[in-house]
C-alpha cells in the first residue's frame, strides 16, 4: 500500500488564527463566547467547548451577563449591524474575520462607489456571503450561482472565497455570453488556500486507486474537494473520523491519496495515516 498525502493540510491560515485567538483568550479569561461555529468540525468545537468556549448562533442568544464577557467573530465575518449589536452588549468584541474575506468586502464596496454593479458568484446562505451582503450596498449586488440576465452595463464579477475555480471560469464566460455589458471588471477572489487544495485534489485523484477526503460533514470546502475527487476516482470516500475507515474496503495494492478540508485538524489526518499503516 502506498499513501500519498496532499502538501496543503490541516487548518487554513484564517481558521488557524481564529482558533489560536480563542485559545489565548481562554488561557487568560477562562471563558469566551464565539459568534457561530468557529469551524465546521465537531471534534475541534467540542474541545473548545470543554475549555469553556460558548457558541451563540444569533443575537437573540446574547447572554444576560454579556457586559462582562468577551466574544470572538469567526473567520467568515458578520454584518456591520450584527457587529454593532455585539459591541453594545459585550465587554469586548474580537474580530477574527479572515483578512482575505475582508479584502473581498473592501473591493466590492470600493467598486460600488465607482459605479460598478457587483455580481458575486456564491451561495446566498453561506455565512461569508451573508456577512458580505450586510456590509455593502445590497441594491447594487447580485448573489448567484447561475449566470443571469442583468440590465446594468458596468459590472464587477467576483467570487465567494471558497468556490471552485473551474466553476467560476464557466460562470464568467456564460454571464458575459448572455449579457451585453459595456464595462466588465473581473477579479478572481477565490482564496489561494482553496485553489491549492483543489489543485492537489485533482492531481492526486488522477493517480490514486482510492481517495480519502477528511473533514466535517457540514464543511462546504471539504464537500467540494470530495466532489472533485469523486469525478476522477470512483473509490473516493468522505470521512470525518478515522473509525469510519473500518467500513471501507482497502487492498494491499492500493495507492491511497489523502486530502483535508481547511477546518480539519492535523491530528485527525495523523490518526487516518496511522490506521492505514497498521493494516
Ligand atoms: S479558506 Fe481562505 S478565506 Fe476562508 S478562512 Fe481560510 S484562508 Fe481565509
Amino acid at each position: 500500500m502506498e499513501i500519498l498525502v496532499a502538501k496543503r493540510i490541516g487548518f487554513c491560515f484564517g481558521v488557524s488564527r481564529a482558533i489560536q485567538e480563542v485559545k489565548t483568550i481562554l488561557e487568560q479569561y477562562k471563558e469566551v463566547y464565539i459568534y457561530g461555529e468557529l469551524v465546521h468540525n465537531n471534534e475541534v468545537m467540542n474541545e473548545l467547548k470543554e475549555l469553556r468556549a460558548k457558541v451563540i448562533n444569533s443575537l437573540e442568544e446574547i447572554p444576560q451577563d454579556a457586559n462582562s464577557k468577551i466574544i470572538v467573530i469567526r473567520a467568515h465575518g458578520i454584518t456591520e449591524k450584527e457587529k454593532i449589536v455585539l459591541e453594545n452588549n459585550f465587554l469586548k468584541v474580537i474580530d477574527m474575520t479572515c483578512p482575505i474575506v475582508k479584502n473581498l468586502v473592501s473591493l466590492v464596496r470600493q467598486k460600488q462607489k465607482e459605479g460598478y454593479y457587483s455580481i458575486l458568484f456564491g451561495k446566498a446562505d453561506h455565512p461569508e456571503v451573508r456577512g458580505l451582503k450586510g456590509n455593502v450596498d445590497e441594491k447594487s449586488l447580485l448573489i448567484t450561482e447561475k449566470p443571469l440576465n442583468i440590465t446594468f452595463k458596468k459590472v464587477l464579477i467576483v467570487s465567494q472565497t471558497t468556490m471552485g475555480e473551474d466553476s467560476f471560469k464557466d460562470f464568467i464566460a456564460d454571464t458575459i455570453k448572455i449579457n451585453s455589458f459595456k464595462e466588465i471588471l473581473v477579479k478572481n477572489t477565490i482564496c489561494t488556500e482553496t485553489l491549492i487544495r483543489e489543485k492537489e485534489t485533482l492531481e492526486l485523484s488522477k493517480k490514486c486507486d482510492l481517495m480519502l477526503v477528511i473533514g466535517g460533514k457540514q464543511s462546504s470546502n471539504t464537500k467540494k474537494l470530495y466532489n472533485l475527487a469523486k469525478e476522477r476516482c470512483k473509490r473516493t470516500f468522505y470521512i470525518e473520523r478515522y473509525e469510519e475507515l473500518e467500513q471501507i474496503e482497502i487492498y494491499p495494492s492500493d495507492v491511497i491519496g489523502i486530502v483535508t478540508g481547511s477546518s480539519t485538524p492535523i491530528v485527525e489526518l495523523e490518526r487516518v495515516v496511522n490506521y492505514l499503516k497498521s493494516l
